[in-house]
């Protein structure tokens, strides 16, 4: 790990365009006017490194980084690395590469792990003050013992132990005298609470388990609930952001910090962010990656940060897009396409235009001499003119796109087709005058001829055409391979799924199409990674790293269309 990456990092946070009101800010606005907190408000993100960060953990990080910002308060970095079976140092580097992506800076880091020392005094203060017991049950009496929604609990035949003998048992469970699940440490809260976490939840588990940073100095650690609400407290964190379910754990939260009599940090539930025919479970995207369902943790496919990074997704578009869904008490489930919308106007500010033909059609212009190249002024984005214009080679052997002519026109089809006159973009109006067949007649060539008169695109007589359509000079053109992607889930919901299957059944076989012989513009032969491009009338195409000197690789980032521009429109609403 790079030293630079484990320090606390300052600066400035990113802002989205706007910021709606919500419930959480409220409480936030109250607390500052009653000066609960002397004016102070510090968040923290509390990520496990057992996995990479999702688009819904952006939604978290926003609020986090975000409300903390917005009244001149302090974020906290967290990891909250209380397994060690399932943590890891990988995970922990791409957390902070995230996190830094979209725009944020934490001022401290920190661990769970750095508090260890501290919760174990802590746990022997609750023994002391017979709030808490060694018990003995194995983890299904426990289960059986805890009882249900509708039965209260039994009091395990150990709950009522001498401080003594419990203090005694807790420091050898710690000094490794005992095997991996022989007894727990439990805090005695009342087995009858009509709260199932507050019926003597379990503090300490025995796991003779190499931690990623404390190595074997433990052989006990603390569960979430131990861990979490102490974590904030010693942090002085003020308001604590978690996602709805723990909503049933702010009681057990509130408890420990009562009975142990240290800073009343706050604990303040928000709607997780679901999105339509997206997975947000690290569990299940970690089984994609290790069953090799797709390429890694940053597959485009994947609705990682560094996947949708790798696709060409912008932290601009998200954090507006996480601005513009807000915060809620009830969970639902956002449109993908939302998302997407969000994607596309960002990128149609900042993306250059350039011209690439995915399915290549041969076009000879046969009036056109055959060794002239002309070099065609080109727009670069017309929505930014700081962004200029650049040169495009035409000469006489173009590519167009192969669904840019049909021999035989559908209705209302206006593009090439034999004797039709079409606008090359930047270059020259041509017209269809025959066809190459091969052995199985199908279309390889179309020869047209063109008026020298048209150069740049306008006729000189106003006389109209009704499409205009894409090229690449044949002789300059790049070979570039094209990754198109599709949903990773075709149904709405992946996990809706028939009885005796598994989420992944629901996969889409056919959510990767490699494009291995498509053309484009020659500036783009040496395309630097992670650039951003429209490919003209086609969609935003993001340089992967794949890519070598002379042979670009690049992502299909999103499409043109936006059916979310449309689904609102039809609603009425304008976008
Ligand atoms: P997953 O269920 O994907 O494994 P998690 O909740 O276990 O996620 P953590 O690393 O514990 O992941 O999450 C860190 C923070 O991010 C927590 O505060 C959690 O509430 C929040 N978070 C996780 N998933 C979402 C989501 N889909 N929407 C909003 N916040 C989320
Ligand atoms: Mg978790």
């Amino acid at each position: 790990m790079k030293t630079s990456d484990t320090e606390a990092e300052t600066g400035t946070n990113a802002a989205p365009e706007s910021r709606p009101s919500n419930f959480i800010r409220d409480i936030i606005l109250d607390d500052l006017k009653s000066n609960k907190y002397n004016g102070r408000v510090q968040t923290r993100f509390p990520p496990e490194p057992n996995g990479y960060l999702h688009i819904g953990h952006a939604k978290a990080i926003c609020l986090d980084f975000g409300l903390a910002d917005e009244f001149g308060g302090h974020t906290n970095l967290r990891f909250d690395d209380t397994n060690p079976e399932k943590e890891e140092t990988e995970y922990v580097d791409s957390i902070m590469e995230d996190v830094k992506w979209l725009g944020f800076r934490w001022d401290g880091l920190f661990y769970a792990s750095d508090y260890f020392d501290q919760l174990y005094e802590w746990a022997l203060k609750l023994i002391r003050d017979g709030k808490a017991y060694v018990d003995d049950l194995s983890a299904e009496e426990i289960r059986k013992y805890r009882g249900t929604l509708t039965e209260p609990g039994k009091d395990s035949p150990y709950r009522n132990r001498s401080v003594e003998e419990n203090l005694d048992l807790f420091q050898r469970m710690k000094a490794g005298e005992f095997p991996d699940g022989s007894r727990v440490l439990r805090a005695k809260i009342d087995m009858a609470s009509p709260n199932l976490n507050m019926r003597d939840p379990v503090m300490y588990r025995i796991l003779h388990a190499e931690h990623h940073r404390t190595g074997n100095k433990w052989c006990i650690y603390p569960m979430y609930d131990y861990a979490h609400g102490q974590s904030d407290s010693l942090e002085k964190v003020t308001h604590s952001m978690c996602t709805l379910e723990f909503e049933d754990h702010r009681p057990l939260y509130n408890w420990f910090i009562q009975q142990l009599g240290i800073f009343p940090s706050q604990q303040i539930e928000f709607d997780r962010l679901n999105l339509t025919h997206t997975l947000l479970s690290k569990r299940k995207l970690l089984q994609l990656v290790r069953e090799g369902r797709v390429r890694g943790w940053d597959d485009p496919r994947m609705p990682t940060l560094s996947g949708i990074r790798r696709r060409g997704y912008t932290p601009e578009a998200i954090r507006n897009f996480v601005a513009s869904i807000g915060v809620s008490k009830t969970t639902g489930s956002i449109e993908l396409a939302m998302l997407e919308h969000f994607v596309r106007e960002d990128l149609n500010k900042r993306a250059l235009r350039v011209m690439a033909v995915l399915r290549p059609l041969k076009v000879v212009i046969d009036n056109y001499p055959e060794n002239q190249t002309e070099e065609m002024d080109a727009i670069n984005n017309p929505e930014d003119a700081a962004a200029g214009s650049r040169k495009v080679p035409f000469s006489r052997v173009l590519y167009i796109e192969h669904d840019d002519f049909r021999e035989v026109p559908p209705p209302k089809y206006f593009r090439l087709t034999p004797g039709r006159e079409v606008r090359l973009r930047y270059g020259y109006l041509v017209t269809c005058t025959s066809v190459v067949k091969n052995d199985k007649g199908e279309v390889v060539e179309v020869h047209c001829s063109y008026d020298p008169a048209t150069r740049g695109g306008n006729t000189p007589d106003g006389r109209k055409v009704k499409a205009t359509i894409h090229w690449v000079s044949a002789a300059h053109a790049v070979d570039a391979e094209v990754r198109i992607y599709e949903n990773l889930f075709l149904k709405e919901n992946p996990s809706d799924v028939e009885e005796g299957q598994d989420v992944l059944d629901n996969l889409n076989l056919n959510s990767l199409e490699i494009i291995s012989d498509a053309k484009v513009e020659p500036a783009l032969a040496n395309a630097t990674a992670g650039t951003r491009y429209q490919f003209e009338r086609l969609g935003y195409f993001s340089v992967d790293p794949d890519s070598k000197p002379g042979k670009p690789v690049f992502n299909r980032t999103v499409a043109l269309k936006d059916a979310w521009a449309r689904v609102q429109g039809k609603k009425g609403g304008k976008n």
